[in-house]
């Protein structure tokens, strides 16, 4: 039937050219006539929308920034990530879900400790970390997992913020699951699996199947650098990542980072040559043996920062100065503390005493944050050294351009700011003379407390920046532990009292009322002060397009979402025009 071909072709190309969209055509041809019965635009997987909008572009039917707005940036998420093989998933049954903490698919063989993934990955085996939750200890076997699911846990625990850093899949908060440590078990659905035994994870839907799923790795081709840059022309806001760790920033430079937004420098004592210091630090009784045991952390310090300073090469670099409540370094189970005694030459009661004295009820609500460097500022003199000290060595071996942005976390009284600040201040002062340099750097503050937002003003006093921290201010606005609150968030969503949850997608009646009068604060006391945000929703489509509403200077997210950040922030302008 060449003229009903013929006709065909000639219809959908007009088609085609009239909703300048890749059209999903339905047609029938009878007694040779043929007759269109519906077109839509066609849906498609991410790799397809880019090949569509590049395509679209190139044959003159869309503008650039037409074509920016056909890609969902969320999608971009399959393009990074491994994704399970569509016939393997189609076969496959779902026995649980829970959050879909960070995207990607994952199977392998389930653990429950760090030391047992660790030491299964040695063995080759691909593994799944199954925890109640995760904590700062758990690094190395997060690290060796190609997926991480825990029973405990929000959008922005541990296990969630520590597994999209990495680009690892995660599901996190499954109240359904039962684990039993003691026998190595866990059941879900009616069925047990054991260690050792096969399940599969979806981070981006937060499905959980209890077999082994086939995988496919992500796969980028040209039309990606291409499209990334026609939203590079067209964004105002920079994008920065949150990086720890040199591999990082090299893996966040690679997916477009501008720059690091948030340096979360206690991640750096977590590795097993530098925690034994952190703990030292913590046990010691007198100011000079906790002064010596931090100077033995400072040669670890300024080699991560020299080589992120590195890696960066002349883009700017927020440092955040030591955060966690301290018993975060610590273990908690008396086994634990038994055996760590032994190593650090301690009696068990001693040890114990230190991890009882540590103990608070609150923690997030405790001493963490800058109150830390109020009690112990020469933490903060350790840390001010090693940033400093690592930059004056950059510029001078490499002759690029370092310029260190000292960032001070949790501060709600201009006060506890103007002290630290003065402690970092002073530091920074000497090591500049000392090395008879000059050298410029920022100090500046997260704005993660309520009464920060509130009295912005006076805080941008003592700030040459402000770093909106949404996972806390969040927390601490709602009330709603940011560990926790999955829990019985899921009934709020069945119930229709939030529509989605407030420690991913920023709330932007109230948290959002907050950073808004913190930026005309901020900005009415020192009109050039830098604004960013490092709360992971730095990273959210919807609370990118709110960020550059309010005239922020950048955003902050994973590595792996720098992408996402900048496509959502160049449809921020044109969706804003
Ligand atoms: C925040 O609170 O938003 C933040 C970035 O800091 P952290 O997640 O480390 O508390
Ligand atoms: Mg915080």
């Amino acid at each position: 039937m060449p003229e009903a071909y013929a006709e065909f072709i000639r219809l959908a190309t007009k088609l085609e050219n009239h909703y300048k969209d890749m059209q999903d055509m339905e047609f029938t041809i009878e007694d040779k006539v043929l007759y269109f019965l519906q077109t839509r635009n066609g849906k498609r997987t991410a790799q397809a929308a880019l090949k569509i909008a590049v395509d679209l572009v190139e044959e003159g039917l869309c503008t650039k920034e037409e074509a920016l707005m056909k890609v969902d940036p969320k999608q971009l998420d399959q393009l990074l990530h491994p994704n399970f093989d569509v016939e393997a998933l189609a076969a496959a049954k779902v026995y649980g879900s829970a959050l879909p903490a960070s995207p990607g698919a994952a199977a392998g063989q389930v653990y429950f400790n760090a030391d047992d993934a660790v030491a299964a990955k040695k063995r080759g085996e691909r593994v799944i970390l199954v925890r109640l939750e995760t904590s700062p200890e758990d690094i190395e076997g997060m690290d060796a997992a190609q997926g991480i699911l825990t029973a405990r846990g929000g959008m922005t625990s541990h296990a969630a913020v520590v597994a999209r850093g990495m680009g690892t899949c995660c599901i996190s908060g499954c109240g359904e699951i039962k684990i039993n440590e003691a026998t190595k078990t866990f059941t879900l659905g009616g069925k047990t699996i054991a260690e050792g035994e096969f399940i599969s994870l979806d981070g981006s839907t937060g499905k959980i199947y209890l077999e082994d799923i086939k995988t496919v790795d992500p796969e980028i081709s040209g039309d990606f650098s291409k499209f990334m840059s026609w939203a590079d022309e067209v964004r105002t806001l920079k994008v920065r990542a949150n990086a720890d760790s040199p591999k990082d920033v090299i893996n966040a430079v690679e997916f477009g980072a501008e720059g690091v937004g948030l340096c979360r420098t206690e991640h750096m004592f977590f590795e097993e040559d530098r925690l034994p210091k952190i703990r030292q630090m913590i046990v010691s009784n007198t100011v000079a043996e906790r002064e010596a045991a931090l100077a033995e952390l400072i040669p670890f310090q300024k080699a991560d920062f020299k080589g992120m300073y590195k890696a960066l090469a002349g883009k700017p670099m927020t440092v955040r100065l030591l955060d966690p409540p301290l018993h975060e370094f610590l273990p908690q189970e008396e086994g634990d503390i038994r055996e760590l005694a032994k190593e650090m030459g301690l009696t068990f009661e001693a040890l114990k005493e230190t991890v009882e004295s540590l103990h608070e009820f609150n923690p997030m609500l405790g001493h963490r944050g800058c109150r830390l460097a109020v009690t112990y500022p020469e933490i903060a003199v350790m840390q001010t050294r090693a940033i400093i000290e690592a930059a004056v060595e950059v510029i001078a071996e490499e002759g690029i351009d370092v310029i260190p942005e000292i960032m001070i976390p949790l501060a709600g009284e201009v006060k506890e700011l103007a002290y630290v600040k003065n402690v970092v201040v002073e530091t920074a002062e000497k090591v500049i003379a000392e090395k008879g340099v000059k050298l410029k750097y920022l100090v500046g503050t997260m704005i993660e407390i309520p009464r920060a937002a509130l009295t912005a003003d006076l805080i941008a006093a003592e700030a040459e920046f402000f770093s909106f921290g949404t996972n806390d201010l969040t927390q601490m606005t709602f009330g709603y532990s940011r560990d926790d609150a999955g829990a019985f968030l899921e009934d709020y969503y069945k119930k229709s009292i939030l529509e989605s949850d407030p420690f991913a997608r920023l709330d932007q009646t109230g948290v959002g009322q907050l950073v808004e009068m913190a930026v005309v604060k901020g900005r009415s006391a020192r009109p050039d002060i830098k604004l960013g945000i490092c709360g992971e929703h730095g990273g959210d489509p919807s609370s990118i397009e709110f960020c550059h509403r309010v005239g922020l200077d950048y955003v902050s997210c994973s590595p792996f979402r720098v992408p996402i950040a900048r496509l959502a922030a160049a449809q921020a302008v044109l969706n804003n025009r």
